[in-house]
């Protein structure tokens, strides 16, 4: 797959795995008409393909920490890098967060709408936000996306509506439950989030 910018084609590929709301190494399996394909060897592939950065490099200037995307839910059901994940163990680029289908999903800073992911049927929504030269955040699995590419946004404001669940349109195939997959880059690095959050109020 070729993007004018790889590591942004990377977060947004549409096959962030993800597990939650329980840790399971064996999805339930779906019910319900429409089961989307899991194309097992294209996420392993992109698993493999992730390069993470293990250190905690500074923010940039004028950002002092993120805001908690949902801050009526602040629970993590599979962190950055989780050696128990269910679909990409030691490999997962991001933090879930487990929230009821059409939270709020608000700017964990200020930046630029880089890419948008629709809600389509078996195809993972997102929202990609660049909020300085190199560093973006992304939310993903999510049920409803209130922001253009290219749209200026504040922090705070709403991005879209979590999603996740089992098959519906925008989760994508790699989901186990309701959650909010937020995941932050640096460069071609994925950082880990959970390391940069404001403290809790
Ligand atoms: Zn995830």
């Amino acid at each position: 797959m070729r993007h004018a910018n790889p590591f942004i084609a990377l977060a947004v590929i549409g096959l962030t795995a993800c597990a939650s709301p329980a840790k399971r190494r064996s999805p339930p399996e779906p019910s319900g008409p429409e089961r989307c394909p899991k194309p097992e060897p294209a996420a392993s592939t992109v698993a493999e393909a992730r390069t993470f950065e293990l250190g905690k490099p500074p923010l940039p200037e004028g950002v002092s920490c993120l805001r908690w995307p949902m801050p009526d839910f602040r629970k993590v059901s599979s962190e950055f890098r989780d050696p128990d994940h269910a679909f990409t163990p030691g490999k997962h680029a991001g933090t879930d967060m487990p929230a009821p289908v059409g939270t709020a999903v608000l700017a964990p800073a200020a930046g630029t709408v880089v890419r948008t992911l629709p809600v389509e049927p078996c195809r993972d929504a997102a929202v990609v936000v660049r909020f300085d030269e190199g560093w973006t955040y992304a939310a993903h699995h999510l049920s409803r996306v209130d922001v253009r590419e290219g749209e200026k946004v504040v922090a705070g404001q709403r991005l879209g509506l979590s999603g996740g669940a089992v098959d519906a349109p925008g989760s994508g195939p790699w989901t186990t439950g309701p959650h909010l997959h937020f995941s932050l880059q640096r460069r071609e690095a994925y950082v880990d989030a959970e390391r940069y959050f404001c403290p809790q109020p």
